[in-house]
Formats: structure tokens, sequence, C-alpha cells
């Protein structure tokens, strides 16, 4: 842990939670013009009633903050005081932290606006830890800080759009790029040394150098998807976006995340896998392809990326993604699975953060990467070389 999270850290216990977050919401929190409704056309949208909105999450970061007797504190970044404090559009930006363990961990849901249930996943997972009870919580909290970050991309979420907006506050207005198009932002494409275009990357970045987390996970949905092997619909897909054996994993820290990201995957498939209501396989891009992306936000963790001198020890972290099959995108979110495609994500995140409190994890085989159904690999899409043959 840095000094300044322990600072960060004393000075939110010296506050109440409810003070601290009442001071964030009557902080203004949407410029004003905002675009607040999805660009879809009708026939692609999913009906959208159950997908919880900015406002919604305030609501529910509140009540759990109120109902957890100060276990679970919520703050954002313009309180943190990071450089950066909103997001393109003026949304405060959120993070919810439980726990009182030395060993920081980052849960972050929605980096990707128009992929809802990391949102929804983050606050049943602060329920969990904020409830406490079973042995197993207890030493999450014990053995770590977690910090939920449960709507990276507000702006993104808000519209129902995978990017966010640059946006000109000057003329409260979308920047436009020579064609009259505003200019928009993959969040997961921009950490990278000639990236951080977007207010959101640059916020979250410089937070990430003051948690200086043990180990991270990233919340996403992937399109309807069905088995390679036996054509099954795979409810959830389990992936790293640094190829385990891939160009790039290997080569970082001696090869350590390249075997602790298996572990990590591992452990979860074999804790989800006998569980009837979720299908998991490895993530792929479909046709043998899986990712190998440099500036994707938890790559960058990985790689230890040192942007504008705040990480100049070049602190690097494991990190790990789960696909819940269905978006907005596509309209493939059907609502009837929001309760199964809810409780995948929440039975594996408590599987990892369990897991790894009690070294489960780190015991694993590595080998169990290569047991979990998935298509052969035979290329690696990246943002940096193209298409590179396996
Ligand atoms: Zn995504």
């Amino acid at each position: 842990m840095t000094e300044l999270t322990r600072s960060a850290s004393r000075s939110l216990t010296r506050r109440s939670a409810l003070a601290t977050l009442t001071a964030a919401l009557a902080a203004p929190s949407l410029a004003p013009g905002a675009a607040a409704t999805g660009s879809l056309p009708p026939e692609n949208r999913t009906p959208t009633g159950a997908i919880r909105s900015y406002a919604d999450m305030q609501r529910e970061l509140e009540r759990i903050a109120r109902a957890s007797g100060g276990a679970v504190r919520v703050t954002t970044l313009s309180e943190q005081g990071t450089a950066e404090q909103f997001s393109e559009q003026g949304r405060e930006l959120y993070v919810a932290t439980v726990g009182h363990g030395p060993e920081p961990v980052w849960i972050q849901g929605r980096v990707h606006g128009d992929e809802p249930y990391g949102l929804d996943a983050c606050v049943t997972v602060l329920d969990r830890l904020a409830a406490g009870g079973s042995a197993d919580v207890a030493r999450v909290r014990d053995e770590f800080t977690v910090h939920v970050i449960p709507m990276y991309n507000p702006d993104g979420s808000e519209m129902n759009t995978r990017t966010t907006t640059l946006w000109d506050r000057a003329q409260d207005a979308p920047v436009r790029d020579a064609e009259g198009a505003p200019v928009t932002v993959d969040l997961n494409r921009d950490w990278r040394l000639d990236g951080f275009r977007a207010r959101e990357s640059r916020a979250w970045y410089e937070y990430w150098t003051r948690v200086r987390p043990s180990f991270v996970l990233d919340l996403h949905h992937q399109s309807v998807k069905q088995s390679a092997q036996t054509g099954e619909d795979i409810s959830f897909s389990l992936g790293v976006s640094l190829a385990p054996g891939g160009p790039t994993l290997p080569e970082v820290r001696g090869g350590e995340y390249d075997v602790l990201t298996r572990q990590m995957i591992g452990h979860v498939w074999q804790s989800v896998r006998h569980r009837g209501h979720i299908s998991a396989d490895r993530y792929d891009v479909g046709d043998g392809q899986v990712i190998d992306i440099r500036g994707g936000v938890v790559s960058a963790m990985m790689l230890g990326l040192n942007w504008n001198g705040l990480n100049a020890d070049g602190h690097a972290n494991p990190a790990v993604f789960f696909e819940t099959s269905g978006n907005t995108r596509e309209g493939g979110l059907g609502q009837k699975a929001r309760g199964k495609l809810l409780k995948q994500n929440v039975v594996a995140t408590m599987a990892l953060l369990t897991g790894w409190a009690d070294s489960t994890v780190t015991e694993v085989d590595p080998a169990v990467w290569d047991e979990i159904p998935h298509a052969p690999v035979e290329a690696y899409v990246t943002d940096w070389g193209g298409v590179i043959p396996a």
C-alpha cells in the first residue's frame, strides 16, 4: 500500500461514509445537455427498463454505505483529488471500498457503457462483502481492501454506447472530427503512452497508481455465443487480455503473470463449472482468435505502464476478465436471463476473492487453463501488431 493510499484511507475513516456520499451526491454530476438516450435503432434495443442508470448506481451505493454501518465507504475521484476528476461530460467517478486488509484489490465494471451487468455484479458483491457473516467473507475483509468501480464509463453507460465521447466543455457539445462526426474513444484501448485521450482514462489511471492493487478483475459482456465443441449456449467466458502463452505475457515479469492468470481463471472455472446455471468457456473473438491488447486498461496494469511519470517504480498487477453473453449493442440481452447472468458474475467474483484470500488460487495447477473448453488458438488479435498467427 502506498503512502497516498494510506492517507486516503485514514481520511475516509475519519469522516462518516454517509457524509462522504452526501457531499459527492450534492456536487454537480452531469454537464448540462449531456446526452442521456441511446443511439441504437429501436429494433436493436434490449428493453432497458431493468438496466441500471448512473442515478441508480448512486442510489445503490448510498443504500449500501448506509446499511453497512461504515464497512463500505463510497467516494469519488474529485474527493480523492486526482488531477482529472470527472468523466468527459462532467459526471463524478465513483468508487466504493470495503475491507481493511493490507492488500488492495480492484474490481471494475462497465468500462464499456453498453455492457450493463458489471455494475449489477459490483453492487451485489458489495452487498455480500458488506453483510459479512461467513468465514470466507471475513477473511476477504481481513486480507483485502477491495476497491469497487461499478461504472468506469458513466457517459457511455448513460448513452448506451461501448465508447465514451470526447466533450468540448466550452461549447458543451461533442468534440467533432474533420467530417463532423463526434469523436469517440474506447476506454479499454486508451491506456497507452500515445493514448489517455479521455478524462476517464487519466482519472482512473492516476487512481490506480495510488491504489497499487495486488490483482484486478474487469467485468464485460460479449456477443451471444455457442461452444466451439458442443454447440451449447455459453453464458460466461473467462479471459486474460494479454493472452497466456501469447506474444506478450510470457515476457512480463519473467512469466509470473502468464502462470498466475492461468491459475486465477483456472480457479474460477473450477468454482463455476458444476453450477447448472453457468456454462463457461475461455474467451475468444471467433475463428480461433484471442486478444492480446496492450492498450486495454487491465493489460496496461499487467505491463506496469508508466504514463506521465505517475508509475515510475513500475507497479504492475495480474488481471483477468469475465464476459457475460449478450449485450445491449446487439440486442442479445434478454431480460429473462438477468438473474442467472448476474449470479454467475457474483459467484465467480466471490470465488476469485475468497480463493486469493485463502491461497487456493496460487495452488491451482496452471494446466487447468488447458482443460477449460475453448477453440484451438490460431491467432492473436492485437492493438499493436495486427493479427499474429499462433
Ligand atoms: Zn467490453
